[in-house]
């Protein structure tokens, strides 16, 4: 797995390519920009690459990918990686890009919300169905408490440390986070609405010995009410499952009800949308400004199928696209990999010593 990249750097990147979205489809994109010579930075909201397939469904095989009668979603994600490697493309993860705008001059501004700015000559936008949202906890007020008091994701466990803590969510998050903080904590309460859990078996087990043993409380119900003192949250009110309340100290409570994608700032950036898709055409799969593409399940075209495959192909088009954007006065032709030799330099395999790099 590709490391995020470092802290945020104050001056702008100078990039080639900036590609929005990490997942299959992204990823791929790195490979063919690749081949044409050409680098790229990817950017994710999320904390690792994969999009939809390690989000949503990382264990459940895929049929339909060419030459693969059986891929695991996981095992796709870690091969696109492997196989973008050679063009040693930088990984922004973690971080949701805010901002794309036409500078004067005709290169892209690019921003990010941890700050990372771009200068770049093309972007690709992969960004899928959007980028994914915490699931929050729909009680009044409470939004003012997130970060502080309330959470959907642990950046800092020590944070958590000598606490009274709860957490809600029934899945793996919530029964990992349980078991790991559970002697970190002045007093643990998990609260799920059922009494069954979608988390792993082993570690819902250890949750119910913990509980047994008298280490922390499990409560069959829903958080539908919330008190604060002097603007720190104090403790939160659990409709129970059998019809009662009950009131339990929290300082600080997090929150595990999963990702939900949403379109977010891409809306924003004066692109052309149908249906909350991006319109692009079908030789380059750019959108109506020029140097922006879309390709993937986040644009639209007639004939369009949100599959990974289709997204495959638009990112091989996209590519001589971008190269065409970048590098005008440049003849066009098609190699394979097979027998190019700069190719195969680029790919970083034998036989290729005495290629001329040129783009
Ligand atoms: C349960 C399930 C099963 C599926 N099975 C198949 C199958 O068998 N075969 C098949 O072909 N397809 C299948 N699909 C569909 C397939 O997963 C999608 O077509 C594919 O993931 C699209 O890839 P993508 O890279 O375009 O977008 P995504 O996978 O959605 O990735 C987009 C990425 O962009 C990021 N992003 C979005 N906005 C921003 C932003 N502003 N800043 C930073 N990052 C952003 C998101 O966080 C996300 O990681 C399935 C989907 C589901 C849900």
């Amino acid at each position: 797995m590709p490391d995020p990249a470092a802290a945020s750097p104050a001056e702008p990147i100078e990039a080639e390519v900036v590609i929005v979205g990490a997942g299959p489809v992204g990823l791929f994109q790195i490979f063919e920009l690749g081949l044409l010579g050409i680098s790229a930075h990817i950017i994710d909201s999320l904390a690792q690459v994969g999009g939809q397939c390690t989000e949503l469904y990382p264990d459940k095989p895929i049929y339909d990918i060419p030459a693969l009668p059986i891929c695991g979603a996981q095992e796709l994600i870690d091969r696109l990686v492997e196989q973008a490697k050679p063009f040693k493309a930088t990984y922004h993860l973690g971080q949701e890009v805010t901002e794309v705008r036409v500078m004067p001059g005709g290169k892209l501004f690019v921003a990010t919300s941890a700050g990372t700015c771009f200068h770049a000559g093309a972007v690709v936008i992969a960004g899928g169905v959007g980028s994914f949202q915490p699931r929050r906890l729909a009680l009044e007020g409470l939004d003012r408490l997130e970060g502080k008091c309330v959470h959907y994701r642990v950046k800092t466990a020590a944070d958590f440390h000598d606490k009274d803590i709860v957490i809600c969510g029934g899945g793996d998050s919530a029964l990992d986070w349980t078991v790991a903080l559970h002697d970190k904590a002045r007093s643990l309460t998990l609260v799920h609405r059922r009494a069954e859990f979608r988390a792993a078996p082993a570690s819902v087990a250890r949750m119910r010995e913990l509980v047994a043993a008298g280490r922390m409380q499990f409560i069959e119900g829903t958080v539908v009410a919330h008190q604060t003192d002097n603007e720190r949250l104090a403790t939160v009110e659990v409709q129970t499952a059998d019809g009662g309340r009950s009131r339990v100290r929290a300082e600080q409570v997090l929150a595990f009800f999963g990702l939900h994608p949403k379109l977010g700032p891409i809306a924003e950036w004066g692109l052309d949308l149908e249906k909350k898709a991006l319109r692009v055409d079908t030789e380059k799969f750019q959108t109506n400004v020029p140097g922006i593409f879309a390709i993937g399940d986040i644009n639209t075209y007639p004939g369009k199928k949100k599959l990974i495959l289709s997204g495959f192909h638009e990112a091989a088009l996209a590519a001589f696209g971008i190269q065409h954007h970048l590098f005008p006065g440049k003849r066009q032709f098609l190699q394979y990999t097979t027998t190019s030799p700069i190719m195969q330099k680029r790919l970083g395999v034998g036989g290729a010593e005495d290629a001329q790099e040129s783009v």
